[in-house]
């Protein structure tokens, strides 16, 4: 993944992508993030970037002009790019969109805004909108991180076990079975006999199971988007009664 994020606090990205995985993504070139800092942009003795709203009301606007200048600073290269305003009104972030993003030719330009809202001109310059949720923080670089860890760990050779994103929550439409690792006691709490069985059929049912059963209970929203195989239909029989 490659990408330049437009911020005014570079420093609350950099301490997340010195660390774990973005760390060994960026020094494999798996990832390659510049930080744009958008004060370096503005103009004046106090190189101001917010303004009162015209029309008056609470907080300060975001203004355009240190961003446009900003995003012309990236027309100096030819890269193509895609550029994501990060915003509570946009799209909302899913798997799916990572698995695109992942896919993506392009490079990415995040903008970050802060204050009550940017200036509505900079939507001009935007390709698409994207939400991490619905509710507000104060700034947009916790949600660039958010889609720049969701992207990396699909970026072929970023994670230690490519295999790992096969069985995550979501990859199938289904959240993820239970773990257990060592000890096979622990505070009188067992490890599911199944699991120690050797039996790699019995284990695979046993995990498809537990995550239509995990799914039907926290996220029922899901299971109907889910293509159910008629063996998915059989184990809901069992989970059903069981129950
Ligand atoms: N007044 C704005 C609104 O209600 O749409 C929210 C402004 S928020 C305090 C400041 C910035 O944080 C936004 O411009 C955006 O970049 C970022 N932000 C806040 N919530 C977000 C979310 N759920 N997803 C992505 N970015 C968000």
């Amino acid at each position: 993944m490659k990408c330049d994020v437009l911020t005014l606090f570079p420093d609350i990205l950099t301490a997340c992508l010195n660390e774990s995985i973005l760390k060994r993504a960026r020094e494999k070139n798996l990832l390659d993030v510049k930080l744009i800092n958008i004060r370096d942009f503005a103009s004046g003795p106090h190189r101001q970037v917010d303004d009162a709203p015209y029309g008056g009301g609470a907080g300060m606007v975001f203004k355009p002009e240190p961003l446009f200048r900003a995003m012309d600073s990236l027309k100096e290269d030819s890269e193509p790019r895609k550029v994501i305003l990060l915003s509570p009104q946009g799209s909302p972030f899913n798997q799916s969109m990572a698995e695109a993003y992942a896919k993506e030719g392009r490079r990415f330009v995040f903008i970050c805004g802060r204050y009550e809202g940017i200036d509505e001109r900079v939507r001009t310059m935007i390709d698409e909108e994207v939400s991490i949720g619905d509710y507000v923080i104060t700034g947009g670089e916790l949600a660039a991180l958010v889609i720049i860890d969701a992207v990396t760990r699909l970026v072929p050779g970023a994670l230690g076990d490519e295999k790992s994103i096969e069985d995550e929550s979501f990859s199938w439409g289904l959240l993820d079975y239970p773990h257990y690792t060592r000890p096979r006691e622990f505070r009188e709490m067992e490890v599911p006999q199944v699991l120690l069985s050797g039996d790699h059929k019995a284990i695979w049912r046993w995990r498809r199971k537990e995550a239509l059963k995990r799914t039907i209970q926290k996220r029922p929203d899901l299971i109907g988007k889910v293509a159910l195989s008629d063996l998915d239909k059989k184990l809901i029989s069992e989970i059903k009664e069981e129950a």
